[in-house]
């Protein structure tokens, strides 16, 4: 009598993040799912993940169901950033429509310690009013989409952190530091120092790459404007990390 193999299950993980990349890696080794990525196509030169890969938006959550249908995905992994908030909602939509089951991978929210002077606001626009109360010479850190919230601000001096070049509108006086993390604590330290920053602007993007900056603050003293993330769609579930991910792959999933 032949054993049959275990049916091939589609996996599609919308990416663009760390943890995405791994997932991707864990399951590219696993022949019984053939695993997709899908990138923003934000980054010049994303690094690519294991498996297949495609690049650019769906055409929102119709055009995503469409996809999940055509393409015959089993699951539906959202592992986008904390703060990519459309395509999480897209993906809800679009998995409920085509009854796909969908995980998000959300990796922690940092948590403050003792001495943190952290000021949490709820978007890019509050950090920027909360600004001229807490210092001069920020340190931006919200990435290169984020600058025009911070454009009016003509007295303050910014170094504006990013992977690839933003573009206008940005402050007036906006020095831009090219650079993709992971960041270490000597370097975040000689960022704030050669740069006199008095403060920290960032988003609550957890993980362990970016979270330097955050103690570098502690320890120079610096105030830091930290941006709340956006909530997940109601009744998506979550899990932190990549053995969370598998472990829901690896049991009975529901549709939504
Ligand atoms: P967003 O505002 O939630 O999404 C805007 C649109 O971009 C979506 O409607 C979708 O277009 C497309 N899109 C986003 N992520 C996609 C993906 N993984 N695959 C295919 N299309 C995608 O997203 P965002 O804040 O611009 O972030 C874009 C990507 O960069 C995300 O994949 C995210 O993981 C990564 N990223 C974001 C941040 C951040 O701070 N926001 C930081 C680091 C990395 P359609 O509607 O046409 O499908």
């Amino acid at each position: 009598m032949s054993v049959q193999p275990a049916p091939v299950r589609h996996v599609l993980i919308l990416g663009g993040t760390t943890e995405a990349r791994r997932l991707a890696e864990r399951l590219a080794a696993d022949p019984s799912v053939r695993v997709t990525s899908s990138l923003a196509g934000r980054v010049a030169e994303p690094r690519l993940p294991a498996g297949q890969v495609r690049i650019g938006g769906f055409g929102g959550p119709s055009g995503l169901a469409s996809w999940l249908r055509e393409q015959h995905v089993d699951a539906l992994i959202d592992a986008t950033h904390p703060f990519a908030g459309t395509i999480s909602r897209n993906a809800a939509e679009a998995a409920a429509e085509v009854h796909v089951p969908l995980l998000a991978l959300r990796r922690p929210s940092w948590v403050p310690v003792p001495g943190d002077r952290w000021h949490p606001v709820d978007s890019l626009a509050e950090a920027a009013d909360a600004l001229p109360g807490l210092g001069r010479r920020v340190f931006l850190t919200t990435g290169r989409q984020g600058l025009a919230a911070f454009a009016h601000l003509t007295d303050h001096h910014f170094l504006a952190r990013s992977v690839d070049a933003p573009e206008a509108p940005m402050p007036p006086h906006t020095e831009v530091l090219l650079d993709r993390g992971p960041f270490t604590l000597d370097g975040e330290r000689a960022v704030c120092r050669e740069h006199r920053i008095d403060v920290l602007v960032t988003k609550d993007s957890g993980g362990a790459a970016t979270a330097p900056k955050l103690t570098a603050a502690r320890e120079l003293g610096l105030p830091v404007v930290i941006v709340r993330r956006p909530e997940l769609p109601r009744g998506v579930p979550a899990v932190p990390d990549v053995p969370g991910a598998l472990a829901w792959l690896a049991s009975p999933v529901r549709a939504l």
